[in-house]
């Protein structure tokens, strides 16, 4: 780490690094509760809240309508029970409570999903500014932090800065990684979550766009990992919130492995493999084409792909309709590669959750360091669940700044 000289630095009360969801809550709450602090926030990039604009397709999934702690914590694959302490000072009702008494109406979707009313990611944008704003926030663009030095001191371009008080929510991008380790955190290295999985086989082929409301997927991985619900068939392979939620609990595991596995899918989760044959041995006296028609309502071209064949029932044989039983209830597909899914994205690893009081976001191992946001080894599954680990440890590193001497 670069030696300052701190003789040299402008005196803030508090500097906060990283202008995203986290580092706007922070600054927001911390102005508010010390309106007479000079409270400074540092973006690197010449346009704030970069992530806030693209989120949710532009629209922003600004948080989830669970509001149950209990149940909260089940969405983010790392960290459960630590991340109560969180949660249950600042969850998505106080979110939603934040955003509306500030005047953006929400609406909840019917999968959970809470959005702007508008629809747009601006609505959302134009409150945090214009909140910073309103407060006396000093927002410094295009400011890059180049070096921390414990007191604590930050080093821009040409000048440095110094204040008691210093918090990082710098993101997910592990650039300030190495100033946490020399500071002494065992920071967890970073991988990718919430992607698609890239899939080549023939029974796929040609459906892009195909989903089936339900099914459950084995991802066989030590240990396999299982997930139900619906399943996103694409031009590249598989995504949905079935192959979503698999990435995001087998994030570390893909990433060791090179993005090679096996998926299996059980198409008929409903359905005994005993059903399903009973139901073929009446079938068989049928002369129809077995491709025709699902007998479980399957979408047809999905149907006809997984049957691979163009015959009769009454011509099917006993290896065929084995071979089938087995494609429906225990198809095995290979993963290639990691896709990519364009509405949400996180990464998954940073500091540990150990190393950080949870209930003012403060490193334990640095008195007045403050870290909130993707920076934390937190990540959620899709649904607004990242965000709302943001907001939450953004106002909580906020309010706890303000306290501390
Ligand atoms: C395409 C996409 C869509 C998403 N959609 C959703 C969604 O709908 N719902 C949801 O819950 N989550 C969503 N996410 C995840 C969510 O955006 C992040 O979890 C969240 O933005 C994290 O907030 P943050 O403030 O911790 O970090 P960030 O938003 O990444 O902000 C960190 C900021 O720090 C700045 N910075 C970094 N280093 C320095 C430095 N040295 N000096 C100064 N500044 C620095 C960066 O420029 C950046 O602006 C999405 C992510 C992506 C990529």
């Amino acid at each position: 780490m670069a030696t300052l000289r701190p003789t040299m630095a402008q005196v803030m009360d508090a500097i906060l690094v990283g202008g995203g969801a986290a580092g706007f809550f922070a600054a927001i709450e911390l102005k508010r509760r010390r309106p007479e602090w000079r409270v400074v926030l540092l973006e690197a990039a010449a346009r704030p809240l970069a992530k806030v604009r693209i989120s949710g397709g532009g629209r922003c999934n600004v948080t989830h309508a669970c509001f149950e702690v209990g149940q909260l914590v089940k969405h983010y694959p790392r960290g459960e029970k630590q991340l109560r302490a969180l949660f249950s000072r600042f969850g998505p009702s106080e979110t939603m409570a934040w955003f509306e008494e500030r005047g953006v109406a929400l609406k909840v979707e019917p999968d959970g999903r809470v959005f702007p009313v508008s629809d747009s990611s601006q609505s959302i944008i134009d409150c945090l500014l214009g909140e910073a704003q309103k407060l006396g926030v000093e927002v410094r663009l295009s400011t890059k932090v180049l070096a921390i030095e414990p007191g604590w001191t930050v080093r821009l371009q040409d000048t440095s800065l110094s204040a008691p008080r210093l918090l990082l929510a710098t993101g997910g991008a592990p650039t300030v990684y190495p100033w946490l380790a020399e500071l002494g955190h065992r920071m967890i290295p970073p991988c990718p979550s919430l992607f698609t999985f890239t899939v080549d086989d023939p029974r796929l082929r040609d459906l892009p766009g195909i989903a089936v409301d339900r099914v459950r997927a084995v991802l066989e991985t030590k240990p396999a990992l299982r997930q139900e619900g619906a399943l996103l068939i694409t031009h590249w392979g598989l995504s949905g919130p079935v192959t979503l939620r698999l990435s995001a609990w087998g994030a570390r595991m893909l990433h060791e492995l090179n993005y090679q596995a096996w998926v299996r899918v059980d198409w008929l989760p409903d359905v005994s493999q005993e059903e399903v044959r009973e139901t073929f041995q009446r079938l068989r006296g049928s002369h129809k084409k077995v491709a025709g028609d699902c007998p479980w309502g399957l979408p047809r071209r999905l149907w006809r792909n997984l049957v691979e064949e163009d015959l009769a029932w009454s011509r099917a044989s006993e290896k065929f309709l084995n071979r089938l039983v087995e494609t429906l209830k225990n198809c095995r597909l290979q993963v290639l590669a990691k896709g990519v899914f364009k509405e949400e994205f996180v990464v998954a690893g940073g500091v540990p959750l150990g190393e950080v009081d949870l209930k003012t976001l403060e490193s334990k191992l640095c008195p007045g360091l403050f870290l909130a946001g993707e920076l934390l080894d937190v990540d959620g599954v899709t649904g607004g669940f990242n965000f709302q680990n943001a907001w939450a440890s953004g106002y909580l590193a906020g309010a706890a700044m303000a306290e501390r001497p």
